[in-house]
């Protein structure tokens, strides 16, 4: 369906405004190395290396990739960030994004972390949302042990009620702050475990308002069934749903295991099925705003225009508490900025952490956004419109 814009999302002013002539240069280095594939993965194993022989690195990393991609180290080192995008109306996602722990002592810190985002976001509008990532909290084998069905030990019972605490913990705190939280969406293989806890979260603190929002992921076949399944949930226990809508971030991993284990490819088979089943599901959530609310976690320009017609069709004012857009820091800040100066609700998930421990998720940026065909990115050619932009008004104003 051909959508006549309500915004403009080519207004490079508007998307850049929060970047100093500096940092929008040092955007433009980064972009400029990971469309390469070639520089890009030169680049990429170079920092692996230099991480694994501690060699003095993590400087250069900060002032760079992390810098723009992430807000800071700790919760008050991202600070600044959350007030320079609150300024410009864009509220911000505190996303804890260590990886990797494995013990319970982990999973508790992860879950204390977490709970240190709310005393941030409480009371505080730049704040609107928490988020966690259940794996954070919990071993994956256990939440895959547990949606295959096979019988489990005692202790592996216990180790999973100390996961359903954690997330519990994490959800009151939610309701009593008034403080909506996100749960993110992850491997098929464990995500019915995550949906179940999710679930049972949303039947027990959404009863007044969406505390809890659930992640659907619309690459998947099943999913837009599986959102009007978890519709149905809240219709029948009389309670909010609280819809993140995304794509899904795990495609190769999805396939590749499908293949190997030789079982049916969950994802759609192509980019145009996903695309209009994730429209799709847009479109069920607004029939339903009086039970959904709605976040679209989307760096695609169609969709999040969709979404604005929908909410006009809908004779919803922008800024309806029942509909947000949400991009990540560092990418796509034209369609962030340029929905928020219309009035739009807009959030940025902000990825914090010591250096090192982000890397993961600083490594995944850098691949998501290397060029396959050598061609220049979006973001790289919207980087350097605003720099050459910028440049030719610095031009102006000394000749007048
Ligand atoms: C705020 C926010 C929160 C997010 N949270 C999560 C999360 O909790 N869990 C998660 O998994 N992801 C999450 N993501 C990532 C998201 O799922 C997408 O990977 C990413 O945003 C790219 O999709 P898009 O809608 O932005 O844009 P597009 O660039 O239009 O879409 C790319 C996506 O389309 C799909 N796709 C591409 N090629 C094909 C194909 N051949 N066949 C079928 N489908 C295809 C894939 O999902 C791919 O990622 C989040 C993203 C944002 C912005």
């Amino acid at each position: 369906m051909e959508v006549e814009p309500l915004v403009h999302f080519d207004d490079t002013a508007v998307a850049f405004s929060y970047k100093t002539d500096s940092n929008l240069r040092k955007a433009n280095f980064i972009f400029t190395v990971v469309n390469h594939p070639a520089i890009s993965s030169l680049a990429t194993g170079c920092v692996r290396l230099g991480l694994a022989l501690r060699l003095p690195i993590k400087g250069i990393i900060r002032s760079t990739v992390f810098f723009h991609f992430c807000g800071g180290e700790t919760i008050e080192k991202s600070e600044d960030t959350i007030r320079r995008l609150a300024q410009y109306k864009v509220g911000t996602i505190l996303d804890y994004s260590v990886e990797g722990a494995e013990t319970e002592e982990g999973f508790d810190r992860t879950a204390a972390e977490i709970l240190k985002t709310f005393e941030k976001a409480k009371n505080n509008p730049a704040v609107p949302f928490c988020v966690f990532k259940t794996t954070g909290m919990a071993e994956f084998a256990l939440l895959e042990k547990i949606q295959s069905g096979a019988e489990c030990t005692e202790a592996e019972k216990a180790a999973f009620e100390r996961v359903r605490n954690r997330v519990d913990k994490i959800c009151k705190k939610a309701c009593d702050y008034g403080v909506p939280v996100l749960i993110d969406a992850e491997d098929s293989w464990i995500q019915n475990t995550i949906d179940n806890l999710a679930n049972e979260m949303m039947a027990k603190y959404n009863q007044k308002k969406a505390i809890v929002f659930n992640t659907y992921q619309m690459y998947r076949a099943d999913m837009l069934a599986n959102l009007k399944e978890a519709f149905h949930l809240a219709a029948m226990g009389n309670y909010f749903l609280g819809v993140k809508m995304v794509r899904g971030a795990y495609m190769e991993k999805e396939r590749e295991r499908a293949s190997k284990m030789n079982y049916a490819d969950p994802i759609h088979p192509s980019k145009e099925a996903t695309d209009e089943c994730f429209n799709k599901g847009l479109a069920f959530c607004l029939d339903n705003k009086q039970r959904i609310v709605l976040m679209c976690g989307s760096h695609n320009e169609y969709s999040n225009q969709y979404l604005a017609l929908l909410m006009q069709k809908h004779g919803m004012k922008q800024n309806d508490s029942r509909v947000w857009f949400a991009q990540l820091l560092g990418m796509s800040d034209n369609i962030s900025f340029n929905l928020a100066k219309e009035g739009y609700n807009v959030v940025k998930y902000v990825p914090y952490g010591p250096v090192e421990s982000v890397m993961p998720y600083l490594l995944r940026r850098a691949a998501e956004n290397t060029s396959v065909a050598g061609q220049s990115s979006r973001e790289l050619l919207l980087i350097r419109k605003e720099l050459k932009r910028r440049n030719e008004s610095a031009k102006v104003t000394s000749n007048s």
